[in-house]
């Protein structure tokens, strides 16, 4: 995490006023900007935590920050003390706390004993901007108190940032959802992030959702979440990055020679200027005389093919961990558009259509066949070609991107129905 101060500004300072949020010190919805407020607001935090006053962000802070960014405390159990009590303090249900606790079961706890107890809050905030260290914190946020949700790594970026994914369910029929392929698309990262945890919360407190009880689609589906392919790309997006970074300053010559597209808003790319979802082995020569043609015959914020199929980390840990997965289906999050592209050239896996106006009468969206000159090199292109099973581009939202955090309540309601679509729809 990076040392905040006074004048800095971006995704990694709506983290800090988000931790400060959380931490009761104020309700201001962060603005990533740190300002007079923000500062007065932390100094409040150091004075109550013991940290040195200085208005400074540091190791020290952050690591105070921690259980509020991540919404698990660690609690020493005081004599007498029982769970319906522990609970009832943090304002959860007891559910909860043997969820993030599993091997307590109904037994009390003893002194002395610690427990994770999850704070009342969900874990992943829809109000912020996404980053690679808030990926980070969502990800420890939901272990805590979901632990039977299994991390894993795919690969790495070309900064050396893990790409994650993340597991749920046991059963027979495997389904990958991936998010944030390109840069300015991050809200998709916190789009599937936000179905994680409502489905592992559903499933830790046994309830049901439209009638379908959420262990039924534990027992009978795994599930991998892979929400944030381009964690370099999505950082510069979001200011995450400092402007000092070798990677940022690259990437800021790659996008001058590009005035045309707005920097950074305009960025899709990985952070070397290759575009990862044109990158997949599924005539992927047509896609690059294309875009060549159209100027983008060298690194650049968006459209550039790369020299080769598969040369950039990204695109070679999610397609080498797609044929080890060998999925029934996958769900590929893009914005924008509100569209869902089904098909690729004349491919048409069993079912495949069925499911996509399945999945506009949940959501709205509208099924689309992918229009010629840009059917070529995506993921979910590559992934029809190579299974011929269902595998769906959705475009979320409208306007450009990166999409307003405003669109994202409705972006939630009508993506909720195509995500469990995405399993369910299959049988
Ligand atoms: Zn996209």
């Amino acid at each position: 995490m990076r040392t905040m101060g006074e004048g800095d500004s971006g995704s990694i300072v709506e983290l800090l006023q988000h931790g400060l949020r959380r931490a009761g010190i104020t309700k201001a919805v962060p603005d990533g900007s740190f300002g007079p407020n923000t500062a007065e607001h932390l100094r409040i935090f150091q004075r109550e935590n013991g940290l040195k006053e200085d208005a400074i962000c540091g190791p020290a802070t952050w690591a105070v920050l921690y259980p509020y960014l991540i919404g698990t405390q660690m609690h020493v159990v005081k004599p007498g003390e029982k769970q319906a009590g522990i609970a009832g303090n943090a304002g959860i249900r007891v559910e909860s706390l043997r969820a993030a606790n599993p091997g307590l079961g109904t037994a009390e706890p003893e002194e002395g004993q610690v427990l994770k107890v999850p704070t009342p809050h969900p874990v992943v905030p829809d109000d912020i901007q996404m980053s690679f260290d808030l990926l980070n914190l969502l990800v420890d946020g939901l272990q805590a108190r979901y632990p039977f949700v299994s991390v894993h790594t795919i690969g790495q970026s070309v900064m050396g940032r893990p790409i994650y994914r993340l597991t749920l369910g046991q059963g027979s029929t495997h389904c990958g959802y991936s998010a944030a392929h390109h840069a300015n698309e991050w809200l998709t990262c916190t789009l599937v992030m936000k179905f994680l945890e409502q489905y592992a919360k559903g499933y830790a407190e046994n309830s049901t959702f439209s009638g379908v009880p959420w262990s039924r689609l534990y027992h009978n589906y795994t599930l991998d979440i892979l929400p944030l392919i381009n964690p370099d790309g999505v950082d510069l997006v979001t200011d995450a990055l400092a402007h000092s970074n070798p990677y940022w300053i690259e990437a800021k010559e790659i996008a001058d020679a590009f005035p045309q597209l707005p920097f950074p808003n305009g960025w899709k790319a990985n952070i070397r200027g290759v575009d990862l979802n044109l990158q997949y082995p599924a005539s992927w020569e047509q896609a690059k005389e294309i875009k060549y043609k159209q100027g983008y015959d060298r690194p650049a914020p968006r459209d550039f093919v790369g020299e080769a199929p598969l040369t950039e980390p990204e695109s070679i840990a999610l397609a080498a961990y797609t044929k080890q997965a060998d999925y029934d289906l996958i769900l590929a999050y893009h914005s924008q558009g509100k569209l869902i592209f089904w098909k690729y050239k004349n491919y048409n896996p069993a079912g495949s259509y069925v499911l996509a106006l399945r999945m506009q009468a949940v959501s709205g969206y509208i099924p689309m066949t992918t229009p010629d000159e840009s059917a070529n090199a995506g993921y979910k292109d590559w992934f029809i070609q190579e299974y011929n099973r269902p595998g769906y581009t959705i475009e979320v939202g409208t306007g450009s991107s990166p999409l307003p955090l405003e669109q994202f309540p409705e972006i939630y309601e009508n993506n909720l129905g195509i995500l469990l679509l995405g399993m369910i729809g299959l049988s």
